[in-house]
């Protein structure tokens, strides 16, 4: 079992990742698609004018602050055009994907957390009416269902919180956690980046290989949402992940290179 998470940042060949992605799973591969989709969530909420409003945690990592139509915004964006948009991709391919999100049988379930602590003009604020949160449990009997019938599980945020109530959760960790409780052999996070550079934005800075028990050390060399990847990657090998893969997606056979090793490589 394998999980790619493919990321929204400017770039990314969907077509790419859902051709290797088809043909992978024609030899058998068993595999789930995890998807994100900031940067057309951004240009979507500016057109809309409801431009996003990323916050900073006083330990430096930076989330977008989701109230209620921020959070309608999203559902528009990552369930509907962006997971639509990969599902008939796959369609196309011959492939019989079925999108859903994390609220959809309570996939990705999780704590919702409603104020967030965050440094604006050098002070600390509490912002409330956030729809954020993490993934803590993950409905795999679902995923397995679909899997077992031969169906290619498409999976977006949002989450559900206990209650019930859609959360915007990071799709990194998101993903980790869905590849810890899937026992997977690998997680591969593709995005616009060959990996992870040790001085960003040089790409010839790239870490090759990370130690599984050295992951957090690395934090310092990412800045903001890549942070979350780190983060993720750590969650993932300690919880039994093989390996992961920070991988590129704006290449052919994206997917094919990162399980080749090309990229960062955390084992
Ligand atoms: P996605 O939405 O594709 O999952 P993110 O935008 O969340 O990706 O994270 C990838 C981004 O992280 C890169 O586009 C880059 O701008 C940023 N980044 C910050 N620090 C680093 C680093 N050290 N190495 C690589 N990328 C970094």
């Amino acid at each position: 079992m394998i999980i790619v998470k493919v990321g929204g940042s400017a770039g990314i060949d969907y077509d790419a990742v859902c051709a290797d992605i088809a043909a992978l799973w024609k030899e058998g591969q068993r595999l789930v698609l995890v998807h994100g989709g900031s940067g057309e969530t951004n240009r979507v909420s500016e057109a809309l004018g409801h431009p996003p409003r990323f916050v900073t945690s006083p330990s430096g990592y930076t989330s977008r602050f989701t109230d209620r139509e921020t959070l309608e915004i999203f559902e528009m964006v990552y369930c509907g055009k962006m997971n639509k948009g990969i599902v008939e991709r796959l369609q196309r391919l011959g492939v019989n994907a079925v999108g859903l999100s994390g609220l959809d049988g309570r996939i990705f379930e999780g704590r919702h957390k409603d104020s967030v602590r965050a440094v604006e003009n050098g002070k600390v604020k509490v912002l409330r009416g956030d729809h954020t949160g993490t993934v803590e449990k993950v409905n795999t009997g679902l995923i397995e269902l679909l899997l077992n019938a031969g169906y290619l599980p498409v999976l977006t945020p949002p989450a559900s919180s206990y209650e019930g109530v859609a959360i915007n959760v990071d799709g990194d960790r998101a993903s980790a956690a869905l590849a810890v409780a899937l026992r997977a052999e690998a997680l591969l996070l593709l995005s616009n980046v060959p990996g992870l550079l040790r001085a960003f934005p040089d790409e010839s800075s790239l870490i090759r290989e990370i130690p599984a028990g050295d992951v957090e050390s690395y934090l310092e060399f990412a800045q903001d949402r890549m942070k979350k990847k780190v983060l993720g990657a750590a969650e993932a090998v300690q919880g039994g992940v093989g390996r992961v893969v920070f991988g590129d997606a704006r290449q052919a056979q994206p997917v094919r290179a990162a399980l080749g090793g090309a990229g960062t490589v955390v084992a």
